[in-house]
């Protein structure tokens, strides 16, 4: 190749200016000043064009060069990715740290994929077959949990003329040697390139059916995601976001979860760090980084590697899809990578909409949630990329662009409130202002997968919230004892579904994580106290003597003390609840017939 030069002409933090750049193209990635670091052209006027920098651009001078490398900034797909540790453009960090520890050294290349080690390949097709854009062509076991699909990259396709033995290879060797139509050799490494801003091909896009199963009642039960959906965590300072991501990333049913800490304090990056490779997946029962991968680019980082992190974790995810692998991607938090395309906007000059934000902040964050979705791969196979970014609106203020513009986006928008933050009642995932668009698509799997009338006891308790909800105006203004016993009712309940149900403590062993089998067996149960303590205040008994305090305090306590697996304790707290009301209802028939007398 040809590689073009062009000068610096000027520095602006992340954003440079060059001149002489004839024959550069749009986003192509380029190599600025002496220690060559990383950039992408962002615009192009004649002979000058700017390019935003992904490494610290201090020491960068007029009239140093810019290369051209005559692509745009693609990612290295291959073995080596799940476990490992990337900044924003999937530099590995660890092993960078391993080199140089303490920083992020400029300058140090495009470095991502260990190029040294080897895998234990299996070739799974033959000398003489011909081999279509997306079919697999071997096999690498990459971690205990994780089978690596070694693909035909989209847009190649061909017969078949070599194919390497089974054994050990690194991700540069030739495994495999097609004969392309138009008579060209074009060798199959482990590794394919794929530029970050651009959405791998899919066969065809599928309906939403199932859900991404959480082990979060409050998320399962009242607001689901569906595998292959798109949600939205906005909340304010402290509100728990980062916690629900955390306990979305590990508990989630994906097949791999990529995670992009995004422009966040280091500490809670250092904590991601920590705790994953301890955890254990509850359905592999190894190690959760076996099925992981981190994306690091926290606030002390450069802002242009921010920006880019999100459409890292998006194209390795649908790496992932595309061998059919179920995969769930957190971005926390976008609001910083808003933030982040908003300083270089401004550096850019560029004409500045709502709050300084460029206008194409709306397109942008279409873009990144589109690349969600349920589809079949082009091998024919099924996969899906469900997407949950945290949205941290300054000030708690969701009016502000960023959390207005997603809402539009997204399909669930799990609203986290300060006031129940407050209260410590987590997740403080607010039931009146959160909702789902996924219910009409996720009945069909919750009547066969969880009870025919898992659904239908959703409405009805969130009915009895917001039910509540009014109830307590008129509570605030005139004390609870003026309203009549059936509505004394309501806030008794509502009252258990909070913080029987709804609440969920990350911290506990056995409330960390809930299979849906026990959220059903939770929220059933206090359905049936609501009515069978409903038809005893309608025969006229009292709300005082309804109310149990020892059958409410088995229900406040039940997500602790009935473990997960043992679920025929229900069928017990089911016969106190009836033989309670039985008794209650025989006594008070008894004394209504007295005072008849
Ligand atoms: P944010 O990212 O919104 O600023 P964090 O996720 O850091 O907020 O949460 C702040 C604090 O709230 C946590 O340190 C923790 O003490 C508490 N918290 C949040 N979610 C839970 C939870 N599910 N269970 C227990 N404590 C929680
Ligand atoms: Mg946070």
């Amino acid at each position: 190749m040809n590689i073009k030069k062009g000068r610096i002409s000027m520095v602006n933090g992340p954003v440079i200016k060059g001149t002489g750049m004839k024959g550069f193209q749009m986003r192509e990635m380029v190599l600025a000043g002496p220690r060559r670091l990383i950039g992408e052209v962002v615009s192009i006027e004649g002979e000058s064009a700017t390019i935003q920098v992904y490494e610290e651009s201090e020491g960068l001078k007029a009239g140093q060069d810019i290369l051209s490398t005559g692509k745009p900034l693609s990612l290295k797909l291959g073995p080596g990715i799940i476990g490992n540790i990337f900044d924003g453009i999937q530099r590995p960090l660890k092993s960078i740290h391993e080199m140089s520890p303490g920083f992020l050294p400029a300058g140090i290349g495009l470095i991502s994929l260990d190029e040294e080690r080897e895998w234990e390949t299996k070739l799974t097709v033959s000398e003489g077959q011909y081999l279509t854009q997306g079919q697999v062509f071997g096999e690498v076991q990459e971690t205990a949990s994780i089978l690596h699909k070694l693909m035909v990259p989209p847009g190649i396709e061909g017969k078949v003329e070599y194919t390497a033995p089974d054994g050990s290879y690194n991700i540069s060797q030739v495994l495999v040697r097609l004969r392309k139509p138009d008579g060209e050799l074009h060798e199959l490494k482990m590794v394919q390139e794929w530029p970050v801003r651009i959405p791998r091909p899919v066969k065809e896009r599928q309906p939403l059916q199932k859900p991404l199963i959480t082990g979060q009642r409050i998320l399962d039960m009242f607001f689901p995601i569906a595998k292959g959906g798109t949600a939205a965590i906005p909340g304010g300072f402290g509100t728990g976001k980062t916690m629900l991501q955390h306990q979305l990333a590990k508990w989630s049913d994906a097949d791999i979860i990529i995670y992009v800490g995004c422009g966040e304090r280091g500490n809670e990056m250092t904590e991601v760090l920590e705790d994953f490779p301890k955890l254990i997946d509850p359905r592999t029962k190894r190690s959760l980084m076996e099925r992981t991968v981190l994306i690091a680019n926290t606030s002390n980082m450069p802002v242009a590697a921010r920006e880019a992190s999100i459409y890292t974790g998006i194209t390795l995810a649908e790496y992932y899809r595309d061998m059919g692998y179920h995969v769930a991607i957190m971005a926390d938090s976008t609001s910083r990578w808003a933030e982040a395309l908003r300083e270089i906007s401004g550096r850019l000059e560029e004409m500045p909409a709502e709050e300084g934000y460029p206008a194409y902040l709306p397109s942008r964050l279409a873009g990144f949630y589109e690349r969600a979705g349920a589809v079949e791969t082009l091998s024919g196979q099924e996969g899906s990329i469900t997407i949950i970014g945290a949205v941290s609106p300054p000030g708690g203020d969701f009016s502000e662009p960023v959390t207005q513009n997603t809402k539009r986006f997204v399909g669930a928008f799990l609203a986290l409130d300060r006031s129940l933050a407050y209260a410590r009642h987590f997740p403080a995932v607010s039931w009146l202002s959160s909702y789902t668009g996924y219910i009409d698509h996720l009945a069909d799997w919750y009547s066969d997968n969880v009870a025919h009338d898992a659904f239908a006891i959703r409405t009805r308790m969130l009915k009895l919230l917001h039910e509540e909800t009014k109830l307590m105006e008129i509570v605030k203004l005139v004390g609870e004892d003026v309203l009549p016993d059936d509505q004394r009712w309501i806030l008794e309940v509502a009252r258990l579904i909070k913080n029987g149900f709804m609440s969920q403590n990350a911290y506990h062993n056995e409330d960390a994580y809930v299979p849906l089998s026990k959220q059903y067996r939770m929220i059933s149960i206090i359905d049936y106290l609501y009515h069978r303590g409903m038809q005893a205040v309608k025969k006229g008994i009292p709300v005082s003597v309804v109310r149990n305090g020892e059958l409410f305090e088995k229900l406040f306590r039940m997500k602790y003390n009935i473990p997960n697996d043992r679920l025929e304790l229900f069928d017990g707290l089911e016969r106190d609840i009836d033989s309670f009301y039985d008794n209650l209802e025989n006594k008070y028939s008894d004394d209504f017939e007295k005072v008849k007398q």
